[in-house]
């Protein structure tokens, strides 16, 4: 347990039930406590639904979010979370979430941030028209532990309704319903809920991402002690086994401090110090 904020109390910025899959790291691994503010409606800085659009990168409305908590409650230490799901970014017609975490330390002045791509969600839809049977999504997606939203598909001129968290099938049954009517081509959109306290599978995405981000808090650069000395980067070229070419895998992990200008570069994790050939750029231009 690293002493450096042992004892302290941090806030988490949710109101989606985070705090569950956050604190069991911070106080295992830092020996912290952590709380929810009252009344913090993390919905008024954007929403996945989109009805309220979120301002500027992902980076930034997390940080955003981090620092509303600790202007509400005082406290000088914040977390807080976002995600974003949709294609994957490297492999086609594949679903996954990228979740990224920091935590905002107003004292020293430092922000420490940890992300993690989420390569099988529980994230999907389907579009259906007033009874049609859905059984085989409902399935796929995992309802009802995992919650579900329905909405108009082509919702016209009026602005669509949302039935958020729905997890019974009554609930389901009269929110669909209701969107075919609201529809102007009768079919209701039905969605994965993304909200963590809705969607199981990326509350345990998010409980993962503490834990590494625990581990980079835990981690003081040897330059200046500040928390937060991690990877930041990656150097590419690691020689190839038969002309020692540069090859396209990573050579080596380079690591950076969130306070001051130090950098400093690491082997390979698995210990690997050549690439195979048919990663070589010199033999397999
Ligand atoms: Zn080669
Ligand atoms: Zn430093």
């Amino acid at each position: 347990m690293s002493g450096l904020y042992a004892g302290r109390t941090a806030v988490v910025a949710t109101m989606h039930g985070k705090e569950k899959a956050i604190g069991p790291s911070f106080c295992s691994r830092l020996g912290m406590t952590t709380l929810v503010p009252e009344m913090f409606d993390t919905d008024l800085l954007g929403t996945f639904t989109g009805e309220i659009p979120r301002f500027g990168s992902m980076e930034d409305a997390v940080i955003a979010k981090a620092r509303a908590a600790i202007r509400i409650t005082g406290h000088a230490l914040s977390i807080a979370s976002e995600g974003s799901y949709g294609p994957h970014p490297q492999i086609p017609f594949i679903a996954a979430g990228i979740e990224l975490m920091v935590f905002v330390d107003d004292e020293r002045g430092i922000v420490i941030k940890e992300s993690l791509i989420d390569e099988a969600p529980v994230f999907a839809h389907v579009t259906a028209r007033d009874g049609e049977d859905i059984s085989a999504f409902l399935a796929q997606v995992g309802f009802p532990d995992h919650a579900l939203i329905a909405s108009p598909n082509k919702p016209g001129l009026i602005r669509p309704r949302f039935h958020k968290g729905l997890n019974t099938k009554g609930a389901l049954t009269a929110a669909m319903a209701s969107s075919c009517a609201e529809s102007t081509d009768g079919r209701v959109l039905v969605q994965t809920d993304m909200r963590a306290h809705m969607n199981p599978t990326r509350m345990q995405a998010l409980e993962k991402l503490a834990g590494r981000l625990v581990e980079r808090i835990a981690c003081t650069c040897p330059s200046c002690r500040s928390p937060g000395f991690g990877v930041v980067g990656v150097e590419k070229g690691l020689p190839c086994e038969y002309c020692g070419g540069p090859s396209v895998l990573v050579r080596q992990d380079i690591l950076g401090c969130v306070n001051c200008a130090h950098k400093e570069t690491r082997a390979r994790k698995d210990g690997m110090t050549t690439a195979e050939q048919r990663f070589c750029t010199e033999c397999n231009p």
